[in-house]
């Protein structure tokens, strides 16, 4: 568990007074506080950009939070792009970091002079007519490093057997015909890692960019001007895992940046991210309510949320930290599944997990919730997503997504046509 809930018990209760379980809740100080950590950890390099993954969490009030602490946005939907203009986010701290993407999306970020990601070969040319025979002034490119990059964890895969990115050799043709086309300025782009808390990870993908770097200046003439680490930073979902030292990941990094770009010329080289779980992950929780207890095989608590509000641990076994409010310190005697109402039985925030004795009217805080949690909801066996609470630096709180209601999930259906149908 990577960090500390930041309401006692009465606190929360009184909360839940104003705004009714299941919700969220962020902590925006912790979440400014963070974002100024992780700034200042890389401003070791002549500029430096994070590029918040919009993915993550996708409400405009924490964007503009995180463009208030410098950030820009990383995008892959016309919707995400949307919302990081709505949300204030300078227009050049836009990547639009996208694959299989419609023509009408590039026309749109070209239009608003976003940064350009490309993920193939064949999207140069896919542009250039998208964009009605013009290519952007700044390009970057999606490198796919295949075998050469190992050690990858299991949520993101072998990087040959990703679907995104070029090849080495693509990669350098890419260079050099966007330089004859007039490009003006390049970005290098990767991303093979998620959820991984190892520093030197990282320090190992900046040296294999930093010299795929030197390696396209030599072949295509092209000099990078902006690599982009993409994102994969982990947190500490497990109470005995340790958060990642930003200190130490942008010390080895800026170790290589010595050794492999200052001699080859390449310096400044500005250093990007698009980090979105550990700029929001640690710093939102999903609140819900114990409902029922259930004694069968195994003891049940069922919750008034489910995996529609957080699909993680139904999705990929992934582990919350779960906690009972009031009872943080009372002696796990027992071992529950924590489950929510999905007809699915993966629909499990918890399974055999040591807990304190809950009961019925308990409130539940699952940990770790802030990024990849809210976003990747959705409404299967009609469930309405809940809503989203922030915490300001005050303490005051604010609704700053409302929970749906049935209306919103009918909105899309003809419910007038229905009537005289058949
Ligand atoms: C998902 C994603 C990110 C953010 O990943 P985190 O693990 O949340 O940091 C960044 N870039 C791209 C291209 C992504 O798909």
């Amino acid at each position: 568990m990577s960090s500390n809930f930041p309401l006692s018990d009465s606190q929360l209760s009184n909360l839940v007074k104003d705004f009714p379980t299941p919700f969220y809740l962020y902590d925006e100080k912790a979440i400014r506080e963070n974002m100024k950590r992780f700034t200042k950890a890389f401003s070791i390099f002549p500029v430096f950009c994070e590029h918040f993954a919009v993915k993550a969490c996708p409400n405009p009030y924490i964007l503009k939070i995180l463009a208030d602490e410098g950030c820009g946005a990383d995008c892959s939907s016309l919707p995400e792009l949307i919302l990081s203009d709505l949300a204030g986010i300078k227009r050049e701290k836009v990547i639009f970091t996208s694959n299989e993407t419609p023509a009408s999306e590039y026309k749109y970020a070209f239009d608003h002079r976003n940064i350009i990601n490309l993920d193939d070969f064949t999207h140069i040319e896919f542009l250039k007519n998208a964009l009605g025979g013009e290519l952007p002034e700044t390009i970057c490119f999606r490198y796919n490093p295949g075998s050469e990059k190992q050690g990858c964890n299991s949520i993101i895969g072998k990087p040959e057997e990703a679907k995104y990115g070029l090849t080495r050799s693509q990669i350098i043709e890419a260079y050099r015909i966007c330089k004859a086309e007039g490009v003006k300025h390049f970005g290098l782009h990767t991303m093979v890692a998620s959820n991984e808390l190892n520093p030197a990870f990282f320090v190992d993908t900046a040296k294999l960019l930093f010299e795929l770097c030197v390696e396209i200046k030599e072949k295509a003439g092209v000099r990078i001007e902006f690599v982009d680490l993409g994102g994969g930073l982990g947190i500490p979902y497990r109470p005995e895992q340790k958060a990642v030292d930003y200190d130490e990941v942008a010390r080895g990094i800026r170790a290589e940046y010595d050794r492999v770009l200052l001699p080859a010329g390449l310096d400044p080289l500005e250093i990007h991210w698009e980090c979105g779980r550990p700029i929001t992950g640690p710093y939102g929780w999903l609140i819900t309510t114990a409902i029922h207890e259930k004694h069968t095989y195994r003891e049940y608590i069922g919750v008034d949320s489910c995996m529609a509000d957080l699909m993680r641990p139904g999705m990929y076994g992934a582990y919350h930290e779960v906690t009972v409010s009031g009872k943080e310190d009372a002696p796990k005697s027992e071992v529950y599944d924590i489950v929510g109402s999905l007809c699915e039985n993966c629909d499990k925030f918890a399974v055999q997990r040591p807990l304190p004795k809950i009961e019925r009217g308990d409130l539940i805080i699952i940990h770790d919730a802030g990024a990849h949690g809210r976003a990747m909801g959705f409404n299967y066996n009609g469930k309405l997503r809940c809503g989203e609470v922030l915490m300001r630096e005050d303490g005051s709180f604010k609704e700053i997504r409302r929970r749906e209601t049935i209306e919103d999930l009918f909105a899309t259906l003809d419910l007038d046509g229905v009537k005289n149908f058949i």
